[in-house]
């Protein structure tokens, strides 16, 4: 896929996402994403360039007077988040050059960083990682660890076993890594033979916390996982969503969830499975709205926005108006 290098006119803060990741501001570097997974949603956003994909060139220059501006009224954010529809660690020296700047940035100016990565962390964000690790919380995806699975749905993203290694290196470090799983693929990855192994190799690399959520359908994964899987794959995926209603799930209004039956048994496997390697389990809310909801935020807190802002950098009015509507769908979730 090709990289452009476009201008960014709109501000790079953006307002607070909600649901998981509400009041904590996003940073994307790209539009569209190089990793291109079969399932991923953003791809399908009328938005995102088709066949390449736009790299911010002046993103480093924008944050830069963005963070100086918040900084002098006392509004400087105290976190950001990176990964809300592209990945922060793509396979480009350009990118790559890029997420180390804008990282560096952040981190010089106090802020935590959470960011959720399926890509080979490059070399020169490890010394970022060791001297900024108490404002760090990384997050890798991490659905399977079975290559036939990484060939078919991720294949440009780093190898289930290379992130492996990035998940010992920063339990190593202190970092406690937390994965997610997501998305899992009914009848494919939530076999039990496939949860053992994948918790066993994340207990064993130090993960103390996973969030969980199945695939979500919309039309546009639908025909992006038709031209780009095996049919009879695709065909065995479809049955677990049929005569489920379109709803309004996170940002849009035309999504399938997969059957409730198969999520709750999924589901208690994976807390069955997570208890006996003692790993904490927690189920991804906004992608389950039918479902008791449960929080996967990269940072604990109380209230909403009360410790991820020196000062909202929002009007609290219109932020409570948002929050109480927080599961019926506004908001943007994560895709890496
Ligand atoms: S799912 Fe994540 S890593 Fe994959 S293409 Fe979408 S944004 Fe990139």
């Amino acid at each position: 896929m090709h990289l452009r290098k476009v201008i960014r006119r709109s501000p790079v803060l953006k307002a607070p996402a909600f649901g998981c990741l509400r009041g904590i501001p996003s940073v994307n570097l790209t539009r569209g994403c190089l990793h291109a997974c079969v399932y991923c949603y953003a791809r399908a956003f009328p938005e995102t360039p088709r066949g390449e994909v736009w790299l911010y060139g002046n993103l480093a220059e924008r944050l830069r007077t963005e963070l100086r501006r918040l900084s002098a009224r006392g509004r400087l954010p105290r976190a950001v988040t990176f990964s809300t529809a592209s990945d922060l660690f793509q396979p480009h020296p350009e990118v790559r050059r890029l997420a180390v700047e804008i990282l560096k940035l952040v981190l010089s100016a106090g802020l935590r960083v959470s960011f959720l990565t399926k890509g080979y962390i490059p070399e020169e964000t490890w010394p970022l990682f060791a001297d900024f690790s108490s404002q760090i919380r990384p997050r890798v995806g991490l659905v399977s660890i079975s290559r036939d699975y990484h060939r078919l749905f991720e294949p440009r993203t780093a190898p289930p076993s290379v992130r492996l290694s990035q998940i010992e290196r920063l339990s190593a470090m202190g970092l406690e890594p937390s994965v997610r799983i997501d998305p899992v693929i009914p009848g494919l990855t939530d076999r039990e033979e496939a949860l053992e192994a994948l918790f066993r190799r994340l207990s064993l690399g130090g993960v103390k916390e996973v969030s969980v959520s199945y695939l979500v359908l919309r039309p546009g994964v639908i025909r992006q996982m038709a031209r780009e899987l095996p049919a009879g794959i695709f065909r065995a995926i479809l049955k677990c969503y049929e005569g489920q209603p379109w709803q309004k799930v996170i940002t849009s209004a035309t999504t399938k969830l997969a059957k409730r039956e198969i999520r709750e048994r999924g589901y208690a496997l994976f807390r069955e499975v997570g208890r006996a390697y003692g790993l904490r389990v927690r189920i991804c809310g906004c992608k389950n709205p039918d479902l008791p909801f449960e929080d996967c935020v990269p940072w604990e807190r109380g209230t909403p926005d009360e410790n991820l802002w020196d000062l909202p950098l929002f009007s609290r009015k219109i932020y409570s108006v948002k929050y109480a509507d927080k599961f019926s769908g506004s908001g943007i979730s994560e895709t890496a």
